[in-house]
């Protein structure tokens, strides 16, 4: 009997495949059962290999009749584990359904037959759109193969109805669509508009479904039943038979970077994606990131803009607020409180952003200075009143308030600073007779409160929003006038030099809830740096303004994107051992291709009980970082040197958080 050898992925934390061999033919991308030492487990066959030489096991159980990915996509999830350095077999499980990622279970077939549901002939579109947008569409439409593009469209410049019509273009030509979106539960628009024209062709995909919905939807998209699929990161590599378009919509969005295990971002990977696929891809966002202005400066990317907005209103003027000499009210300035009482005189809404939840960031004794620390992290303890705990909110662990200080016993127990439960407490109080709608992960845990919330604003007239940045993504309120925003200062301040670029969409997402009023809505900052020059840029309103000023700074001081970042973090439960493992690395990296940051602890150095510590590659070719950390990733793998077994690490490329 003939025997067939295949190149293996199996989900375990090795970087190659391993060869099995199998008496009958298997179709690369299929599931497999293999033996992996003593135990059975999953693997996905990846390529056919000639005769090997060494001894090899069978596949035990050819578990699927068809492959749950096609070739190509199988390159690009080899393409995937070499860029991100993460094993293939873990990369290619994080991207199926949980039940395929058991060694059981069959992936239920009907024959691919991706002409099944069709366009009706006469689709009607339920607005006529404006002059920029038609040119948006001409232009997206006329896209042949890989030719990214960047849509710029100011907030509320209707970049959906754009989205649209390329959609239904493709459609007709009896291809699938797939579309990214951050957090699906925070724009419901999205999904209800492209269902409202779409129907039945369109499935949804993220991380809040049933693992049994998240299946149907993945089975179908990849069968052809389902033409449009709407999902968040995990969404990217769903596998479809005729995939025509990737639309990425706020392109510029963290969510789409996968903090923990496989560190890919969504955005990255649907670009190779297109570009394997020969497929035109659309980045849409009002605050696109300096990653991809870069690439449109450069030429690699394509750039349409919509810079009007659809009711033909103004946007919001900014106004910057100096608060140094000021005496604030749980965070806010009198002259705020003063333009919230206008605001309501006018029967209008206002909107208060502030990046904490919680009554206030910190509780500490007035007399010994002790402060409520987490017994596992080194973060402050958040004191939430309606809960009556404090909670750390970096592992949710929840203590009782104590009456009085734990450490010299005296009653001298209060808190400081401000979060949205104060902010609801004190605007009450102010404004009695006010509705006032609070938003953060606490008043929304309830399934259905957030919509609940969204909807009640949008019927009532005046009022005030508190929120978090929950509130800044994507909504409409059109009786919104007046946005204040606390706190952009940590933005300023902060060493982490994303942090910048995110305050600055923020602000420029924010004011987009506000102005769809004659002329006269406002935004106003309240820092105590109202020089900063990123600050200052902000004022015009124009995010490109402000990104073009940023990427100068950033070019100066060759910092991504004009430079390349990686980062290896090492976790333990002693901070001397992360220091001694990491410098001990650093030997491994080759200084004439890199730049070589640390060992510096991480901006939490202390989360549940373990210590992070980290060393930041940077380097001026992306195909330089890329080899560099390769090298370095096998040579701390098969290292005879103990130290570094004796913590966890990792790699994290193009990293955005530290
Ligand atoms: P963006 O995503 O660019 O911020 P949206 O796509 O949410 O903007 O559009 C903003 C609002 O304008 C939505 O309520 C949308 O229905 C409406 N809109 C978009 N295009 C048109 C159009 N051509 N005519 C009328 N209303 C439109
Ligand atoms: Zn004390
Ligand atoms: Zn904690």
């Amino acid at each position: 009997m003939s025997k067939f050898f295949y190149n293996v992925a199996i989900a375990i934390p090795l970087r190659q495949a391993f060869t099995y061999h199998s008496n009958q033919q298997v179709v690369p991308g299929t599931r497999v059962a293999v033996k992996f030492g003593a135990t059975n487990k999953l693997g996905i066959v990846i390529e056919a290999v000639s005769n090997t030489n060494i001894k090899t096991k069978p596949i035990h159980i050819v578990l699927d009749d068809l492959p749950v990915f096609s070739k190509t996509e199988l390159k690009i999830l080899k393409w995937a584990s070499d860029y991100y350095l993460h094993p293939i077999g873990e990369v290619i499980s994080s991207f199926l359904p949980t039940n395929l990622r058991q060694v059981k279970n069959t992936l239920e077939t009907s024959v691919i037959d991706s002409s099944k549901k069709t366009l009706p002939k006469d689709l009607k579109f339920e607005k006529n759109l404006n002059t920029q947008q038609v040119k948006a569409v001409k232009f997206l439409n006329s896209l042949k193969g890989f030719m990214p593009t960047l849509l710029y469209g100011v907030t509320g410049s209707g970049k959906t109805e754009v989205y649209i019509r390329c959609i239904s273009e493709h459609l007709l030509n009896n291809k699938s669509v797939l579309i990214l979106a951050p957090e699906i539960a925070l724009t419901p628009q999205l999904e209800s508009r492209v269902k409202d024209q779409f129907g039945d062709l369109v499935g949804i995909y993220h991380s809040k479904m049933t693992p049994s919905a998240r299946y149907k939807a993945w089975k179908n998209f990849r069968n052809g039943d389902l033409k449009v699929m709407i999902g968040t990161r995990s969404a990217v590599m769903m596998p479809a038979p005729k995939l025509g378009l990737i639309i990425i919509d706020e392109e510029h969005d963290a969510s789409y970077k996968q903090q923990e295990g496989f560190k890919f971002s969504a955005r990255d990977i649907a670009i190779k994606r297109a570009q394997i696929l020969k497929i035109p891809i659309i980045l849409g966002s009002a605050t696109p990131s300096l990653r991809t202005l870069k690439l449109v400066e450069e030429k690699k990317f394509g750039i349409i803009k919509l810079t009007k907005r659809v009711t033909q209103k103004n946007p919001p003027k900014f106004s910057i607020l100096d608060i140094n000499e000021l005496k604030l009210v749980s965070g806010l300035a009198p002259q705020a409180i003063e333009a919230i009482s206008q605001t309501l005189k006018r029967k209008k809404q206002a909107m208060i952003f502030i990046n904490r939840r919680g009554y206030a960031p910190q509780f500490i004794c007035s007399y010994c200075e002790w402060r409520a620390m987490c017994n596992s992290c080194d973060s402050s303890l958040v004191f939430h009143h309606q809960a009556a705990r404090l909670i750390c909110h970096r592992c949710d662990s929840a203590f009782g308030i104590p009456s009085n200080c734990p450490s010299c016993s005296k009653p001298q127990l209060s808190f400081l600073g401000t979060g949205t439960e104060q902010l609801e407490d004190t605007l009450k109080e102010i404004f009695p007779d006010t509705s006032i709608y609070r938003m953060d992960r606490d008043s929304t845990k309830k399934v259905g409160s957030l919509e609940n919330i969204l909807s009640e604003i949008k019927n009532s007239e005046t009022g005030i929003l508190i929120g978090t940045q929950m509130l800044i993504k994507g909504h409409d309120f059109p009786n919104l006038e007046l946005v204040v925003a606390v706190n952009v200062d940590q933005g300023i301040t902060s060493l982490n030099s994303s942090a910048v670029e995110e305050m600055g969409q923020q602000l420029i997402q924010v004011a987009g809830r506000a102005g769809r009023l004659d002329g006269n809505s406002t935004v106003l900052v309240q820092s105590r740096y109202v020089n900063d020059q990123n600050l200052l840029q902000l004022k015009s309103g124009n995010y490109l303004n402000f990104a073009s000023s940023l990427m100068q700074q950033r070019q100066i001081t060759n910092q991504p994107p004009y430079s390349f970042e990686a980062t290896i973090k090492a976790s333990s439960p002693k901070a001397q051992t992360n220091i001694e493992m990491l410098t001990y690395a650093k030997k491994f990296i080759d200084s004439n291709k890199s730049m070589v940051i640390g060992p510096i602890p991480a901006l939490q150095a202390k989360v549940r009980g373990s210590y992070h510590h980290y060393l930041v590659i940077q380097a001026n070719k992306r195909t330089s970082l890329n080899t560099l950390l390769a090298d370095l990733s096998d040579s701390l793998i098969t290292d005879k040197n103990k130290i570094s077994k004796k913590v966890r690490w990792s790699i994290n490329v193009d990293p955005i958080e530290f």
